[in-house]
């Protein structure tokens, strides 16, 4: 009888050593700031974030949340806080024609891993928390992703695409001899690029920019390559994304079943039509059609082809962005450039937000495409993309009110990734 007793007590005992266990992840309360909820577009004012170990685990006011002794507090009275940046469209070893590039003629793979991890590291503390890299050559993302994740390098969650899938002469970095060609080869390659761990597949089905020969306006990629591409992708639940400046690509591409669309130069109305009915996305990378990117291909010795190229396209691009905006198309962030490169006066992630509002979107709305809207399309908005119970604690700290001026991301002062202050400005001896 007694040893029956005992059993529920005994039960009750390690039940409560496995809750104190559970319990023992080190808590951070975030006290006094103006939380912006973008699900519901509403200001959390005097807000507490408790978080516990990598996730938040309550939100409440100063007023009604009674904070826990040992708890670390951090005073934000006054500040704002928004969910981390989710750049969709990232390169870590970005190389563009140019002089810088023309330095980096020679660099091995272990030094494109190298700078890869700086560019890493340098994305996360200028707020972008979570990246997708459509594209990186000897599949570097998906490497630092596991690093990351262990702990051994700072820097961003990464969702990759591992390396593009471009037709011979087709669009990347350099040029490509001997590309991806007809559907076998394409079929070949997504299954190459899912074996080594890519969530994503990246297609170049239009020419870029950056390419001397072909038309830019056209599509490059068949029918039958993509429709390969998108069938073996989805069937592993992986999406697909496309490279593309023309219209007539597109067009091809949605009835293949791709995803979402990257930069749309040339895109029109008739296209984001169709575009809205397949309930496929598009990320503008504004940023490297405008001012702050021909500032910025010069400084890198761009060729005067190039900048002369960057500049017409430039006009139709926005030209696009304001049909998508206009349209409702669904958008989502991405800049191209590096997240923290130097535009405008801001950082390349910030400036491609700024630019949706100056193309026609509202803060709130522009702040979404940044956060919660490329969190959907990566799926992983049960993790990322919103400051909500359950999720990452990846906060940024504003100094003002990004929902009345979306300018106000400029006053970033504090970044932290799962709980973890990675960057404090505010601090008398800083983090980083
Ligand atoms: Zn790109």
């Amino acid at each position: 009888m007694q040893y029956f007793g005992l059993r529920p007590l005994l039960l009750g005992v390690l039940m409560t050593a496995v809750s104190s266990l559970a319990i023992a992840a080190p808590m951070t309360a975030l006290v006094g700031g103006n939380l912006v909820d973008v699900e519901d577009g509403k200001v959390i004012k005097n807000s507490v974030i408790l978080i516990e170990g990598e996730r938040i685990a309550q939100i409440g006011t100063v007023r009604d949340l009674e904070i826990p002794q040992d708890v670390t507090v951090i005073d934000v009275t006054n500040k704002w806080l928004t969910p981390g940046l989710v750049n969709m469209h990232v390169h870590f070893t970005l190389k563009l024609p140019g002089a810088e590039a023309a330095q980096l003629q020679y660099e091995t793979a272990g030094g494109m891993t190298l700078r890869g991890a700086v560019n890493a590291r340098k994305s996360l503390l200028s707020g972008t928390t979570t990246v997708r890299t459509p594209g990186e050559d000897n599949h570097v993302a998906l490497a630092l992703d596991k690093a990351i994740k262990k702990g051994d390098f700072l820097g961003p969650r990464i969702f990759s695409a591992g390396t593009a899938i471009t037709p011979t002469g087709g669009h990347s970095g350099e040029p490509v001899l001997s590309g991806v060609d007809g559907p076998v080869e394409v079929t070949k390659a997504v299954r190459r690029e899912i074996l080594a761990g890519a969530s994503w597949i990246k297609l170049m089905i239009t020419r870029g920019l950056a390419d001397p020969h072909g038309a830019i306006n056209s599509s490059d990629m068949t029918f039958e390559e993509m429709r390969a591409a998108v069938d073996i992708a989805h069937r592993h639940g992986v999406k697909v994304t496309a490279h593309s400046s023309s219209a007539v690509a597109t067009e091809e591409a949605l009835r293949a079943g791709v995803d979402s669309f990257e930069h749309g130069y040339f895109f029109d109305r008739e296209i984001f039509t169709k575009m809205k009915k397949a309930n496929a996305w598009y990320i503008p990378t504004i940023v490297v059609s405008q001012k702050g990117a021909l500032e910025f291909f010069k400084k890198i010795g761009s060729p005067d082809w190039y900048l002369k190229r960057a500049e017409s396209v430039g006009k139709d691009h926005w030209k696009a962005l304001q049909t998508a905006i206009k349209m409702n198309v669904n958008i989502a962030m991405g800049s191209d450039q590096f997240p923290f490169e130097p535009n405008e006066g801001t950082v390349a992630s910030i400036r491609e937000t700024e630019l949706y509002v100056e193309a026609g979107m509202t803060p709130l709305n522009a702040l979404r495409a940044a956060t919660l809207q490329p969190a959907r399309l990566l799926e992983a908005d049960k993790d990322v993309g919103s400051l909500k119970v359950g999720k990452y604690a990846d906060i940024l700290v504003l100094d003002q009110n990004p929902v009345s001026n979306i300018r106000a991301l400029r006053t970033l002062g504090m970044v932290i990734k799962g709980g973890q202050t990675v960057r404090n400005d505010w601090a008398k001896s800083p983090v980083q």
